[in-house]
C-alpha cells in the first residue's frame, strides 16, 4: 500500500491512498489543475482515480472536488450534511455518493472507515484507510479540534499516520491573526497544536507504524521543523523510531511505501516498544 500528500496546509489538502488496484483522494482542496499536476509527479494518472472521499466541507479540503469530478467522471464520496454545505462546488451532474460516519464502505480492495471528529463544520470526519488484500491501515486526520475516544480509538494500531500538527502555540498568539481568528483555532473544534499532536502521537505509536506524517502545518503559526522538533522529542523515549517528515503545503510527498518503510525500521525498533 502506498500514500502520498500531494500538499496540505489551510491553502490545501489532499491525500493519495493507493494499491496495485485502487486509487482513492482524501480530500481535493487544490485546484483541479493542481491536483492533476501534482499526481502526475507521483507518476499516477487522475483517470486512474477510483474515488474522491470528502471529509467536510472546508474549501481547503473541497476546492476542487467538483471540477475533477466532472472532468474525469470520478464518484465522490460525502456525508449528506457536507454535501449541503458544499452544494455550490457541484452542478448536478457528478456521479455524488453519501456515506456515513461510523459506517464503513469499501472503494476496489480499499475500505474506508470514517469517524465523526471535532471541527468546526457541519459533518467533520476523518478516515482511516485499509487494504483489503493486505490488511495495512493508514490514518489521515488532518482536522481535529481534539481528540476524543471514539478517535483514539479509531486511529489506534495504524500501519501509518497522516496527523494534523497545525500551530506553534506561541507564534499562534504572536501572529498575524486576530484574537478571535487564534481562538477558532485553538478552540476544541480548531486544530490540533504541535504539542497536542505530540502527546497524542505518543498514546498512538506501537511496534508496526511505520511513519507518521506531519499535516495541515500552518504557513503563518508554524514551521516545519518546529513541529518535527516537537514531535521528535516527545516521541523520543517511547523507543519509536520509524520514518518522520512534514507535509508542505506546496509540493507532494514522495509516494511511500508502507512495507518499505517498515523494512527501514529494522529489527531492533521492533523490540523497543
Ligand atoms: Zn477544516
Ligand atoms: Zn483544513
Amino acid at each position: 500500500m502506498k500514500v502520498a500528500m500531494l500538499g496540505s496546509g489551510s491553502r490545501g489538502n489532499s491525500t493519495l491512498v493507493a494499491t496495485d488496484n485502487t486509487r482513492i483522494l482524501v480530500d481535493a482542496g487544490f485546484s483541479g489543475r493542481q491536483l492533476a499536476l501534482r499526481m502526475r509527479a507521483l507518476g499516477v494518472e487522475p483517470e486512474s482515480i477510483d474515488a474522491v472521499v470528502l471529509t467536510h466541507e472546508h474549501s481547503d479540503h473541497v476546492h476542487g472536488a467538483g471540477i475533477f469530478a466532472r472532468r474525469y467522471g470520478t464518484p465522490v464520496y460525502l456525508t449528506a450534511a457536507t454535501r449541503e454545505a458544499c452544494r455550490d462546488r457541484f452542478r448536478g451532474e457528478e456521479d455524488l455518493r453519501a456515506y456515513e460516519a461510523a459506517q464503513p464502505f469499501a472503494v476496489g480492495d480499499l475500505r474506508v472507515h470514517p469517524f465523526l471528529t471535532v471541527h468546526d463544520a457541519a459533518d467533520p470526519v476523518a478516515v482511516t484507510v485499509e487494504g483489503k488484500e493486505c490488511g495495512t491501515r493508514v490514518g489521515v486526520a488532518t482536522d481535529l479540534g481534539r481528540p476524543t475516544t471514539a478517535i483514539r480509538h479509531s486511529l489506534a494500531g495504524c500501519d501509518f499516520l497522516i496527523l494534523e500538527s497545525n500551530h506553534d502555540e506561541t507564534l499562534l498568539r504572536t501572529g498575524p491573526y486576530p484574537p478571535s481568528v487564534q481562538a477558532r483555532i485553538a478552540s476544541s473544534h480548531g486544530h490540533l497544536s504541535n504539542h497536542a499532536a505530540a502527546e497524542f502521537a505518543r498514546e498512538l505509536v506501537h511496534p508496526r507504524l511505520a511513519g507518521i506524517l506531519l499535516a495541515h502545518l500552518s504557513v503563518e503559526c508554524n514551521r516545519p521543523e518546529l513541529a518535527m522538533e516537537v514531535m521528535g522529542k516527545t516521541l523520543a523515549n517511547t523507543g519509536w523510531s520509524g520514518w518522520l517528515q512534514a507535509a508542505a503545503q506546496d509540493e507532494p510527498t514522495p509516494l511511500l511505501e508502507i512495507a518499505r518503510l517498515r523494512e527501514e525500521m529494522g529489527p531492533a525498533q521492533l523490540t523497543l516498544l
